[in-house]
């Protein structure tokens, strides 16, 4: 009999035997790619993840054969994976720290002691040492792994919207995100490496997630379970908040951070879990720092985890002062949008121009770029003259000049007289996280001058834009504390010199410019202002931080997005925003579906057919239809890709003959939930891989316990608005639209779901018992 004539079989596609049998597409290369990812939006490299749990016949019987230490078990892994994601991240931040700190700290030891014989010699090491430290990280980012340039923030972001960015969170990613940041950071660049810690957290989560690396041969197969977009999502954001609970040593931060920057859905149970995580992270660095006491760990102290404490500051703030902190909230807008503006321009050149010239170009822009920084750095504070010492009677505490080999505040670099200090050196000359505290410290009035803070506001603003999206892993936010604490503390000597109170303290004023900068380009409120306060232990200013906070974010919001919204943009990652775009409230559901015709299966399949449409189109998702007995089709669910390329590879429910009506819907092999879920990063099973002979290409395939059996559907007429709440609030993939229905046979409202009610219905313990 032929299948076509069947009722339900073959019916509602083109013949298998009419599609184009398509050469297989270019195999994408996830590592070959430039840092950023060339894409488009349609890009089939990046294709959406799967959230939903198909609650097909398949996963109903794997769930009934399931008892209740499996799912103890399940909750229990949950919670070890957030320990040690905490532990992972924990101690690849400490890492990362002690290997900056000391490579810094060889660099200046090694610079002052040249410096000793000739200045030049001390220049020329310098210049080598940064050199060699940034060529190490560009030549790992360019040649092992391209997708740990840049932060990581954007595409991880994207990642958690439902975007499956390639490479992004692989084994071979993580490590080139810790010996690449060591190598940028310690190489003296404009960049942190905060971004890269939580991108580095991620991939922890997700190489932990996996059970290692199956490029590798690390895999633990008792833990695919977690192997699917769903678990692996609520793993990512547990690594993001450990990320930045680990770069700030900010644990309430990191939570923080997850919930308004990264993550485009969130659940009650994900908030514990994340918090358990932030906190394993706080006590681990904390453990870890405890180590390196008594100098354990060489020049590593714990100035390289960043808390700078102003505790020493300003507590108290007259009224007349809101007006200078608003101001600088607004400063902290506008330079910040044009911060972001700057890096899209610079960054976009550089993707469609410069870096497609190749990795030898990419690395040859790096060392220019390094070489730039090391000169500036050195010279422009040996240009400057120096300044006198603070008088030791007024001001008791200040150690000037710093012995040579401490670096703290007023260095001598240079200076001939013995009680003189360089204040550009004091802030160019150092370490960042040293650098940023100089720049708070308090009680030292008057220790910069207002040429030496616009100098170096001048230079280090052109020297970040100049360095974000070159080909090393690279973070905003220490940069943009020292770009906000620079003109912070400008505004504070204004204040300082124009008010006749004593306790008005430049140091304040820089902290709540750095938040002002930050708060003007990352436009992040909520967590940057928890960040700002646990990282500076000066509960005091809260209310200040989040006054300068909210006008920088107003003001930056007038002229651009936030800059990892412009990243996003920039690397054409098709982000669903959280609200949708005012014109869809005019358009409906059917005017977003494409116009071509809907590719479907019957429940009843020739392998030949499947394996024709899989060839022909791109799509993952496919309705299954079957015909009643009146001859009339009925939609039975949605079949994912995923699941038909594992039945093809199977072949164990192959039939020779479409079985008959009574006897459909029975499944030859058992299969686990977890033979459907695909590893990381979209590296899926390929139909182009798949064998199938001439003789199977003739059999069938009753998709029916396969397909999810209630996809999301809506009526051609609703508002695009809502689709797109829909789409974003449900975390979905696919929707399917369809005519209006024609009759109604119930209507739920919200209290028919309480469990009370619920009980009261006569016919549910029938149902359940009947159900299994
Ligand atoms: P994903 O990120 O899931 O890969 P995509 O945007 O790449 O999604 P495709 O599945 O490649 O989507 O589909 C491309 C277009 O075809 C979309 O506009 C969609 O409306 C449409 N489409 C998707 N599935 C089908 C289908 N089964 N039949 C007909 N059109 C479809
Ligand atoms: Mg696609």
């Amino acid at each position: 009999m032929q299948g076509k004539n069947m009722p339900g079989v073959n019916g509602g596609g083109p013949m298998w035997s009419e599609l184009p049998n398509r050469e297989p597409p270019e195999s994408p290369s996830h590592n070959s790619e430039d840092d950023g990812f060339m894409l488009g939006h349609r890009d089939s490299r990046m294709e959406s993840l799967d959230y939903e749990v198909v609650e097909s016949v398949a996963y109903r019987e794997d769930q009934a054969q399931r008892r209740i230490w499996h799912h103890a078990s399940y909750i229990t892994l949950k919670w070890i994976f957030a320990l040690l994601i905490g532990i992972g991240t924990g101690l690849a931040a400490f890492f990362i720290n002690i290997a900056v700190e000391n490579f810094s700290g060889w660099k200046f030891a090694a610079t002052f002691a040249l410096m000793e014989y000739h200045f030049f010699l001390g220049l020329v090491v310098y210049i080598a040492f940064n050199a060699a430290l940034v060529f190490s990280s560009a030549l790992i980012v360019t040649q092992f792994a391209p997708a740990a340039a840049g932060s990581g923030i954007p595409e991880i972001k994207a990642y958690l919207n439902g975007i499956d960015t390639p490479g992004i969170l692989l084994f071979r990613t993580l490590i080139g995100k810790v010996l690449g940041s060591i190598g940028s950071v310690g190489g003296g660049l404009a960049l942190g490496k905060e971004g890269p810690l939580v991108h580095t957290g991620a991939c922890i989560a997700s190489v932990l997630g996996q059970g290692g690396s199956t490029k590798y041969h690390v895999n633990w197969r008792w833990l695919r379970r977690f192997k699917n977009d769903r678990d692996r999502r609520d793993l990512v954001t547990c690594g993001c908040a450990a990320g930045v609970a680990a770069a700030f040593r900010s644990p309430v931060g990191g939570v923080l951070f997850a919930l308004e920057e990264v993550t485009s859905w969130w659940r009650s149970q994900l908030l514990w879990r994340v918090f358990f995580t932030s906190a394993v992270v706080a006590v681990v660095v904390r453990t870890a720092m405890g180590w390196c006491k008594n100098g354990n760990c060489g020049h590593f102290s714990s100035g390289g985890f960043i808390i700078w404490d102003i505790s020493g500051g300003q507590d108290d703030y007259s009224f007349f002062e809101l007006l200078p902190m608003a101001m600088l909230g607004a400063i902290g807008g506008l330079l910040g949008a044009l911060f972001n503006q700057l890096t899209v321009w610079i960054s976009s050149w550089r993707r469609n121009v410069l870096h497609r010239k190749g990795n030898r170009v990419k690395i040859i822009e790096v060392l220019l770029v390094s070489l730039i920084t090391s000169m500036l750095s050195f010279g422009l504070p040996m240009m400057t003259s120096c300044k006198q010492c603070p008088d030791p009677v007024k001001y008791p505490g200040v150690v000037c000049p710093r012995p040579s080999g401490s670096y703290g505040n007023y260095v001598n670099f240079f200076c001939s007289n013995e009680n003189q200090y360089n204040d550009l050196a004091t802030i160019f000359f150092n370490t960042q996280d040293d650098a940023i505290r100089n720049l708070f410290s308090t009680n030292t009035p008057h220790e910069y001058t207002t040429r030496s803070l616009l100098t170096f506001l001048v230079m280090f603003f052109s020297l970040a834009v100049l360095t974000y999206g070159t080909a090393v892993p690279s973070g905003q936010f220490v940069p943009g504390i020292m770009i906000g604490a620079t003109y912070g503390r400008l505004v504070g000597i204004l204040v300082v010199n124009s008010s006749s109170k004593d306790s008005v303290d430049e140091g304040t004023y820089a902290l709540l410019g750095a938040a002002s900068f930050l708060g003007g380009s990352m436009r992040m409120t909520v967590s940057l202002c928890v960040i700002m306060v646990e990282i500076t232990n000066n509960l005091q200013l809260l209310p200040l931080i989040m006054l300068v906070l909210l006008i920088s974010k107003a003001v930056g919001d007038a002229f651009n997005n936030g800059f990892y919204e412009e990243q996003v943009k920039l690397r054409s990652l098709p982000l669903l925003e959280s609200r949708p775009q005012r014109f869809m409230r005019n358009l409906a559901a059917k005017d977003a579906i494409s116009r071509r015709k809907v590719v479907q299966f019957s429940r009843v399949t020739k392998v030949g057919h499947i394996v024709a449409v899989l060839r022909s189109t791109n799509h993952n998702g496919f309705p299954v239809v079957e015909k009643l007995q009146t001859g009339e089709p009925v939609v039975i669910g949605l079949i994912l890709r995923s699941y038909l390329l594992v039945l093809l590879q199977a072949k164990s429910d192959f039939q020779q003959n479409p079985a008959p009506e009574d006897a459909r819907g029975r499944m030859n092999h058992r299969y686990d939930v977890t033979d459907f879920t695909k590893p990381v990063s979209s590296k899926g099973l390929s139909i182009y891989e798949i064998d199938i002979s001439p003789v199977e290409m003739e059999m069938y395939i009753d998709l029916q316990p396969f397909v999810n059996p209630a996809p999301y559907m809506v009526p051609e007429d609703m508002s695009l608005t809502k689709v797109h709440y829909l789409f974003r609030q449900l975390g979905l993939r696919h929707i399917c639209v369809v005519p209006r229905p024609s009759q109604v046979v119930g209507v739920i409202t919200r209290k028919d779901l309480l469990p009370e009610v619920l009980e009261e219905r006569e016919s549910l313990e029938e149902i359940m018992s009947s159900r299994g």
